[in-house]
């Protein structure tokens, strides 16, 4: 973390020696004063984006529009944009027009929330003329200006407001808690993409019951997608009381318990990736399986990248804990990782039987192949499975 600061710093100070002004700004500043890990730095300078390109080798226009470009720096990107006002969001997505500006404290005053409109210099000098550094200190989420307009101008950010409550426990201040309230119907304009990100967010963040209070308290939980439309998936996300560690083990939760809202329907109005609907999927039918076919078996199929929702979700839905400790040992042991390590394929199958025609049967057994060799009913050994086929007749 601290290397990735003092890149920061070198971009900010090259960006200098141009003649311009840069600062670090934003979620970075935030955490770097909460002390919480960091992933990306953004960057605000008084530079245009065509002045930024000539800075720096490798340089990705990400949105010249709005000022933004990717410059990668020994490894690292970091987004660097212009110092920017913006105004009108007629559309309720961008901004009608986005006004360079030369002045820090402009910039800063389009963001969002106190603790995100702090700016830090090449010598780590903290600019937070918005006090955030006190609301961080006494853990408030306060608005950049009166929340009433801040949240009709971009109603994204009553969701930013409790995702942040959700991540990092800070209480929601009266005046943006009744802002919420009364514009919380505006949310419903925004591109279900970009709520999408923030609830992904919300979900699982450490302090989720406090934000999910949050979300009843205001009401905003009946502008969001599905929430809105069925009481009962409503009650069920109420019930919740605790984090899930993915879009994915919220929706496989919510189909697991109400399963008359399927996962497509939960995927289509929210615009969900490939990935998370066979990620939900997936995790519907090992978490169902449990408890029913060999633990192995289960685990043998579990990805990697799902074992913390399947262990949370066994945790939440069958009251049995596994850890992933635990998981990674079992999947360490198992005979093979994947089919491509059985000893036979589909070929090896039909020559065991040769008076058979081609058909499904062959995908079928190959599974049963699988599933015995993966559970210890047969070796993985070309004759131990073909006299077990043959014998079984299967
Ligand atoms: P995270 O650590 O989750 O990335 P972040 O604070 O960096 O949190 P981003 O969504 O990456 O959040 O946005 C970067 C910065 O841009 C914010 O800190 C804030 O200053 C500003 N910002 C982002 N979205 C908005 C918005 N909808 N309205 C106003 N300012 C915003
Ligand atoms: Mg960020």
């Amino acid at each position: 973390i601290a290397d990735l600061f003092k890149l920061a710093q070198q971009v900010v100070q090259e960006i200098q020696n141009h003649g311009f002004q840069a600062y670090i700004v934003g979620g970075a500043v935030r955490d770097s004063i909460l002390g919480r890990d960091i992933d990306d730095i953004d960057i605000a300078t008084s530079a245009y984006p065509e002045q930024v390109q000539k800075m720096f080798t490798k340089v990705i226009p990400t949105g010249i529009e709005h000022g933004t470009v990717l410059v990668r720096y020994h490894g690292t990107s970091f987004e660097v944009t212009t110092f920017r006002t913006e105004t009108g969001y007629s559309d309720f997505r961008r901004p009608d027009t986005v006004n360079f500006v030369t002045n820090l404290k402009e910039d800063l005053a389009r963001r969002d929330f106190t603790m995100n409109a702090i700016a830090m210099d090449q010598s780590l000098q903290l600019i937070d003329p918005y006090h955030g550094q006190s609301d961080i200190k006494n853990k408030v989420i306060r608005t950049v200006g009166r929340a009433q307009e801040r949240f009709l101008e971009d109603p994204l950010r009553m969701m930013r407001a409790i995702r942040f409550q959700s991540q990092l426990g800070f209480k929601l201040d009266n005046e943006p808690l009744d802002a919420i309230h009364d514009n919380k119907k505006w949310l419903e304009k925004i591109a279900v993409e970009r709520i999408a990100v923030e609830w992904e967010k919300t979900l699982t963040g450490t302090y989720f019951n406090e934000a999910k209070q949050s979300l009843f308290h205001t009401g905003l939980v009946d502008h969001l997608p599905i929430l809105s439309e069925h009481i009962n998936i409503q009650l069920e996300f109420q019930r919740l009381n605790c984090s899930l560690p993915s879009f994915a083990a919220f929706i496989a939760y919510m189909n697991l318990n109400i399963a008359d809202i399927a996962i497509s329907d939960w995927t289509n109005r929210w615009k969900l990736s490939n990935q998370i609907k066979k990620d939900s999927h997936l995790l519907v039918q090992l978490v169902q399986d449990y408890p029913k076919e060999p633990l192995s078996w289960v685990l043998y199929r579990l990805p990697e990248d799902l074992i913390e929702d399947f262990s949370r979700l066994c945790l939440l839905l069958q009251n049995e804990a596994i850890n992933k400790e635990d998981i990674i040992a079992i999947k360490n042991g198992l005979t093979i990782k994947n089919r491509r390590d059985l000893v036979i394929n589909g070929q090896d199958i039909i020559s065991f039987f040769p008076d058979r025609e081609a058909g499904s049967w062959i995908q079928h057994m190959l599974l049963e192949t699988e599933k015995a060799v993966i559970s210890e009913v047969i070796k993985n050994d070309k004759n131990d499975i073909r006299e077990w086929l043959q014998y079984d007749n299967k």
